[in-house]
């Protein structure tokens, strides 16, 4: 399919950290996607959760299915919009790499901990793993991702930290924008953990049909919804409003974006980049509908009783174990403890501290509580 002017192509790409001979049979960015499929950070997605831990149950969304239904969103917009599918498809797989455990739960953990010693920012730590820490080629660190799919990675940064991020972290100084795959992963992102947020919430419980009624936007699909059938299954139902809702989102975001595209008609990427606008974007009404949803996951499902009480348990779970480790770095596995400098070369701890937060950042849930309780459970042996 042909792309538009606006499109990134790997011919014009800013290129990989690390020059590499093309591969022939794939694109620039198809080989990136196939990298970030291959890298082991990507097989932890399926046990690392957002909102519900991995345990409580098999039909919850865990950051594998999110990315997945992500890259879907993103890849049906991207080819209304003749945008490159295929680096919208690495960036929404790669966009979680970087995220702990436990959701956000895990990440506000990890990063209270980590605020003596610089911070921890999943999406930083996404770019850190694609960069740096998935070490298998023997030819250079990290998977060597092209500049497009690293700079769609770092979706948020503050000015100091972008200081430190070379070429990626520039646009965060200069306030440029990143190109249009970068913008559509992003919003993509947000129409799917919306929505599969409400379909998760309400498969658990913890959302009611009711509750949902006084939201415009799951409203007006569920007066849709039941205008047209009758005895419908309440599975049927919740299912019926969100594909209706993402549906919804996804037509609006395409229509509010070419529009602003035939507006300016941005002749390549780097005019997007250079746009005094994100030129993919919801319309207003969308955008305040959205906004309510949102408001409303905040209220009624990330602030739960039940949601809570697991979260407090994940965020003190993360912070026994840095705390362990940082105190008495033996206790990490060799591969990570042989690396800890001498405290004379490290006084103020920081190159210790990114050490356990790379090592705590890359568990599972099910991992960082096994590893709690080895570490905690004095009748455990290993
Ligand atoms: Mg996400």
């Amino acid at each position: 399919m042909a792309l538009a002017p606006y499109a990134a192509r790997p011919e014009t790409s800013r290129g990989r950290r690390v020059d590499e001979p093309s591969s022939g049979n794939r694109t620039e960015y198809q080989r990136d996607r196939d990298r970030i499929i291959h890298c082991a950070a990507f097989r932890r997605l399926e046990y690392k959760t957002q909102v519900f831990v991995n345990h409580e149950g098999d039909l919850f969304r865990t950051r594998l299915t999110h990315s997945v239904e992500v890259a879907q969103i993103a890849r049906t917009i991207a080819r209304s919009l003749s945008l490159n599918e295929d680096l919208v498809e690495a960036i929404s797989l790669a966009h979680d790499l970087g995220h702990t455990a436990f959701g956000h739960a895990g990440q506000d953990a990890l990063n209270a901990c980590m605020k003596p010693h610089g911070g921890f920012e999943h999406n930083i730590q996404s770019l850190r793993v694609v960069d740096v820490l998935e070490n298998k080629y023997a030819a250079f660190a990290g998977l060597n991702l092209t500049f497009e799919t690293r700079e769609g990675i770092l979706k948020h940064c503050t000015k100091p930290k972008a200081q430190h991020l070379g070429d990626v972290g520039r646009r965060f100084l200069d306030g440029s924008f990143p190109g249009l795959e970068a913008q559509l992963a992003n919003l993509s992102d947000e129409i799917a953990y919306n929505n599969h947020d409400i379909d998760d919430g309400l498969r658990a419980g913890l959302l009611t049909l009711e509750q949902l009624a006084g939201v415009p936007l799951f409203e007006r699909f569920y007066a849709e919804v039941m205008g047209l059938y009758t005895n419908l299954s309440d599975k049927q139902i919740r299912h019926e409003v969100i594909r209706r809702m993402i549906n919804f989102l996804v037509v609006d975001v395409i229509e509010t974006s070419q529009a602003a595209l035939d507006a300016l008609r941005p002749d390549s990427i780097d005019a997007v980049r250079e746009a005094d606008h994100p030129l993919i974007a919801f319309s207003p009404e969308a955008r305040r509908l959205n906004i309510e949803l949102k408001r409303f996951l905040y209220r009624n499902l990330y602030s739960h009783h039940q949601v809570y009480r697991i979260t407090s348990k994940a965020r003190r779970v993360i912070k026994a174990l840095f705390d362990a480790f940082l105190d008495d770095p033996k206790l990490l596995p060799p591969k990570f403890s042989e690396r800890v400098p001498p405290e004379s070369d490290d006084p103020d701890r920081d190159i210790r501290a990114r050490l356990i937060a790379d090592y705590i950042a890359g568990m599972t849930d099910r991992y960082a509580l096994d590893e709690y309780d080895r570490l905690f459970d004095p009748r455990r042996l290993r």
